[in-house]
């Protein structure tokens, strides 16, 4: 079954929302959109899991700590996705 009154999360918004996420801070709504968007997209899936592990290994989470390299190639991909 099909939800169609909670919008798509998108991957940007995706992006934006992740500290929050890790930390706890969304709420119930914004973290089933999250968690939707997660079981059909590989990339948010790679990245996410690429933040926790940074997280894990800093220990507190920071702007700083976004590891640009992984955004980078998250960016490669929506690029990709948009000019298909
Ligand atoms: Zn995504």
């Amino acid at each position: 079954m099909r939800i169609t009154t909670t919008p798509q999360m998108t991957c940007r918004e995706l992006v934006r929302l992740i500290t929050d996420y890790l930390e706890g801070g969304l709420s119930r709504r914004d973290r089933r959109r999250f968690e939707r968007h997660l079981r059909d997209c590989d990339g948010c899936t790679t990245y996410v899991e690429q933040m926790r592990e940074t997280v894990r290994l800093a220990g507190v989470l920071s702007e700083d700590d976004l590891a640009p390299q992984a955004r980078d190639e998250l960016l490669e991909v929506f690029r990709d996705w948009k000019s298909r």
